[in-house]
């Protein structure tokens, strides 16, 4: 039977590179995208270039009823489902807690906390076996700025992980028994186009210096370790936070 994952925001960054290696792995890939078709495409044609499977589907994981019908064009398209990556997440202009608005935060958490956890609540109503299905593994990317804090940047954002944290923790005790692993990757200064749309295209280089490493990382290096994670070589490895971050 065919290996069916889906991975949120997987039109660029770390999405599409765990997309490709996990096509490569023998998983079939839901890439899912909000907006960019033609990345989101562009991810799809690679990987069948590569003789593996995959679709686009598009969704805001924020938006329950675009949530649901993405799972449910999965369940037809592609079969049941085995493996979960919440990746899709935002972040925003660097600004202290005392200028932040509202607005911003409810962004912020419907995308990086609320999205998450419908697609994992969707996620686990497949694959667990309390629900009849046949186990499987969810990984949850959350970031370094969960215990950094992010000071004068994105505290909200910060928290947002924070929140996932916990999240991977509890839901990880709470599924177990139905067979699904629930794991976080922790990335650190990742050299994606997230730092641009947060107004700071050049933060890796300019932040570099910061690292105990003294570089960024790739988007491959985060997902080597997610698609480690969702395969059967971690079959023991449950409720863990994993840095990806040159130590930073
Ligand atoms: P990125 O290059 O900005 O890519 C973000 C992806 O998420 C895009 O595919 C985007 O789709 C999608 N997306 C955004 N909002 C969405 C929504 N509401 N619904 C569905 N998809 C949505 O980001 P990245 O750097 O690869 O980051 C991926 C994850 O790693 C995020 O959770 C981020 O917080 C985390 N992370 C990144 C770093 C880093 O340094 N890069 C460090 C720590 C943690 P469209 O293209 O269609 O907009």
């Amino acid at each position: 039977m065919e290996k069916v994952l889906l991975i949120t925001g997987a039109s660029r960054g770390i999405g599409a590179a765990t997309a490709k290696m996990a096509a490569h792995e023998g998983w079939t890939v839901a890439v899912n995208y909000a907006a960019n078709s033609l990345a989101a495409d562009e991810v799809v044609r690679s990987i069948r270039a590569a003789g593996g499977h995959a679709i686009a589907v598009r969704a805001d994981v924020a938006d329950e009823a675009q949530v649901m019908a993405m799972f449910q064009h999965i369940d037809a398209k592609l079969g049941p489902l085995k493996g979960l990556v919440n990746n899709a997440g935002v972040v925003d202009v660097s600004q202290p807690v005392s200028e932040q608005t509202v607005q911003r935060w409810r962004r912020m958490f419907e995308v990086n906390v609320i999205g998450s956890m419908l697609c994992a609540r969707e996620a686990v109503r497949r694959m667990s076996t309390q629900y009849g299905g046949a186990g499987g593994s969810i990984v949850n990317v959350s970031s370094a700025a969960a215990r950094l804090g992010s000071p004068n940047e994105y505290v909200d954002y910060a928290a947002s992980k924070a929140a996932i944290d916990t999240f991977t923790i509890g839901l990880a005790k709470e599924t177990a028994g139905g067979g699904i692993r629930v794991n976080a990757v922790r990335p650190g200064l990742i050299d994606t186009e997230i730092h641009a749309s947060g107004g700071k295209p050049n933060r890796v280089e300019d932040l570099k210096h910061q690292i105990p490493m003294k570089r960024g990382g790739t988007a491959e290096e985060v997902a080597q370790t997610i698609v480690w994670l969702l395969s059967d070589a971690a079959s023991y490895t449950t409720m863990s936070l994993i840095d990806v971050s040159g130590a930073r």
